[in-house]
């Protein structure tokens, strides 16, 4: 079921319990019509953000809510429209609200995400106990457990009432041929019922082994580009998928073009709506 956010009315951070995935943004990372990409799950008392890029503080701003109310964060990989919002959220953490969100995080991207991305901006934020500061000053880590290691590193975690899983995608360089030789990125599996990509290349292997394994997924969020080549799923590959599949499809992370595409006449369920919830009952 599909819900339009009430203009004026504060971004719901709660609900009745059922799961619902509400899209703060739904373009792509350089996107000047959508807040890029970036997906609040909620479901009863616990939330969790994936993914907060550079404009995702804006976004939360503008439905009525604010960086300051998100307690639990999952990061998909580094690219800036996935977190060039969080400086925003431990610096407001840590000298305003004097919280650290939770992040659900693996040890490798921790290490990653801290050492060549956050820790620019925040780790001379003050020098305490005689050195500047860490991530843990920031962000309280949730470490998901690794469940599988085959055919690709499959993680899980219960934020709450919320399972997610967590999967190795294949999303940059370009050149890579595989997840295994791509820099670190994941998507995520939700109650074993939705999956969100995330930013992936197109990768069959993946949606096949997702299905085949997790019989119980109905609905797929994939990202998606106008164009052949790139970093992303493109519109004309995921076009050749299984009309049964195509049908579960909402696209989105798509570009400001998208008027041009019709993804309900190429059998897909749809772009996905930016300040929409979808209620899974
Ligand atoms: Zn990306």
């Amino acid at each position: 079921m599909e819900k339009n956010y009430l203009k004026d009315k504060p971004l719901e951070l709660t609900n009745d319990g059922k799961l619902t995935f509400f899209f703060l943004g739904i373009g792509s990372a350089f996107s000047k019509l959508h807040y890029q990409t970036n997906l609040l799950i909620i479901k009863g008392q616990d939330h969790v953000l994936i993914d907060c890029g550079t404009v995702c503080p804006t976004a939360l701003h503008n439905y009525k809510s604010s960086i300051i109310n998100i307690s639990n964060f999952l990061i998909t990989h580094s690219h800036a429209d996935h977190i060039g919002g969080l400086e925003e959220s431990a610096l407001m953490g840590r000298y305003v609200t004097k919280k650290r969100p939770n992040m659900i995080i693996t040890d490798e991207y921790k290490d990653l995400l801290w050492n060549s991305s956050l820790k620019g901006g925040l780790a001379f934020g003050e020098i305490y106990e005689g050195k500047p500061l860490e991530y843990h000053h920031f962000f309280n880590q949730i470490k998901p457990e690794m469940i599988s290691k085959s055919p690709r590193p499959l993680y899980e975690i219960n934020a709450g009432s919320i399972n997610i899983k967590l999967y190795r995608t294949m999303h940059i360089p370009d050149s890579a041929k595989s997840w295994s030789d791509s820099s670190l990125s994941y998507g995520i599996l939700v109650d074993n019922r939705v999956i969100f990509s995330s930013d992936t290349r197109f990768d069959i292997d993946l949606i096949n082994w997702l299905l085949k394994d997790y019989p119980t997924i109905e609905h797929i969020f994939h990202d998606c580009q106008f164009f052949p080549g790139g970093v992303h799923a493109s519109f004309q590959e995921l076009s050749t998928l299984d009309p049964e599949i195509k049908k579960m499809i909402n696209l989105c992370h798509y570009g400001d073009n998208y008027k041009n595409f019709h993804p309900r006449d190429n059998g897909f369920a749809g772009f996905a709506r930016q300040g929409c919830y979808y209620i899974f009952n």
